[in-house]
């Protein structure tokens, strides 16, 4: 830990500084965006308070020179990702000096800040490749007890990090709208599958993983290392069609039950301004430990993220008459199975090379308990008990219309809270 986390500093942006903010100066997370409706181009920002920092327009003032500035003064951001923690840390300390009270350039950096409410948001990174996992043991032994009653959970669960190469193209940012898939379903007692809308789409509550510096071909990323090689996290929503998965997913895993849309976070929180945040790595009782090239000391020390996270539901009818969203689900990212750095050195363990930009997810995050599912499919027993919502409405998985919030904060006792905004999402109909 460094001065940036000092939970004394403040800002002279006044809004940094209120208990609920999610970006106080301790946070300064990463986007890609413009003012709306302006035509201007993208570019990278740190938010502070309700305002967000344009680093091309602080780049371009002549503040300072700085290499790690420069790499930001065009979106997207994976030349910055690609300059490792060095150039990361030095950059957040530069930030938190511009930012804090007493800083000698307010007046320079204010002329650099936009209204929050004033930009619209660009996927952060030219996302190469995309990984999904499937890190959280109760929610694998949810789905699996549903898709396997005699089978939940399959051996290699407790040794193998579990994922399948997801797809880029249909990642959106928070704001994303996108069309209810189409597949083939196979009907109950059907000889033979139909081609149908889906129906029994669902969302599943995942926090993603931006990868900074890559690693080359044939050259695995050792755990003690993993971390360098991670940028920071967001909050990443894999919509899942059920009825498409059930009948495609044996033997290579999902296909087109998850390609048809996939909605992140704008806001990327680094690894660093987690650093207040880390727990220990552990497991229940009774469970195995990890093979060595998925261990290490730090990792059993400080491996997990204490990160809460809830996904919320407002369905076109609370939207039309103003009510907020409902919450369905809270959890934790300490819910997970395998770390962040675990999932960076089993990807990298057979040669893969990752590269700047590169996302990761770490599955659907579910807890042990009642409350914690992060997916409908297993709040609602696979269709079988469904939801009732404050205004009368009924859901067994998403109607046209519904939209889902992801939210996620870390929160410790003698620092300062740290938030991640949200990623929303809305279900259109089916073409
Ligand atoms: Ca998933």
């Amino acid at each position: 830990m460094n001065e940036t986390h000092d939970p004394e500093r403040r800002s002279w942006l006044a809004s940094a500084n209120r208990p609920e903010a999610a970006f106080p100066i301790q946070n300064l997370p990463f986007a890609v965006l413009r003012r709306r409706e302006r035509g201007e181009r993208f570019r990278p920002a740190v938010a502070i308070g309700d305002q967000a920092l344009d680093l091309a327009a602080l780049a371009a003032s002549g503040v300072a020179q700085l290499a790690a500035l420069d790499a930001c003064r065009d979106g997207p951001l994976n030349d910055f990702m690609a300059s490792g923690p060095a150039a990361w840390s030095t950059l957040r300390a530069f930030l938190s000096d511009l930012l804090r009270v007493g800083s000698a350039h307010q007046h320079a950096v204010e002329r650099c800040l936009i209204p929050l409410e004033a930009v619209e948001f660009a996927v952060p990174a030219r996302i190469g490749d995309y990984t999904d996992f499937y890190t959280s043991i109760h929610h694998a032994t949810n789905i699996g007890r549903l898709f396997r009653p005699d089978n939940p959970l399959l051996p290699n669960y407790r040794w193998v990090p579990i994922g399948y190469h997801g797809r880029s193209s249909s990642i959106g940012v928070s704001g994303q709208a996108f069309v209810r898939p189409s597949g083939q379903i196979m009907p109950a007692g059907a000889e033979q599958p139909v081609l149908a809308p889906c129906q029994r789409l669902d969302y599943e509550l995942e926090v993603g993983v931006f990868i900074g510096q890559g690693n080359a071909l044939g050259q695995p990323v050792a755990m003690a290392q993993a971390e360098e090689h991670i940028f920071g996290l967001c909050l990443l929503n894999d919509w899942s069609a059920r009825d498409i998965q059930a009948w495609e997913y044996q033997p290579l895993g999902p296909f087109l039950a998850k390609s048809f849309a996939t909605t992140i976070s704008p806001w990327i929180v680094t690894m660093e301004a987690l650093q207040p945040f880390r727990s220990p790595w552990s497991r229940a009782a009774g469970e195995p430990g990890a093979l060595p090239y998925l261990a290490s000391a730090a990792n059993d020390a400080a491996g997990a993220v204490d990160l809460r996270l809830e996904v919320a539901l407002q369905t076109a009818r609370m939207r039309s008459r103003g009510e907020a969203a409902v919450t369905l689900s809270r959890s934790n990212l300490t819910d997970a199975y395998w770390t962040v750095a675990q999932l960076v050195a089993h990807h990298t363990v057979s040669g893969c090379n990752l590269q700047p930009g590169d996302l990761l997810g770490t599955g659907t995050m579910s807890g042990a308990s009642a409350g914690s599912e992060g997916a409908l499919i297993e709040i609602t027993r696979g269709g079988a008990e469904p939801v009732r919502l404050p205004g009368g409405e009924v859901r067994t998985f998403l109607e046209d219309g519904d939209t889902v919030i992801l939210r996620g904060r870390c929160v410790r006792p003698g620092q300062v809270s740290i938030g991640f905004g949200e990623a929303v999402g809305t279900v259109l109909p089916a073409r």
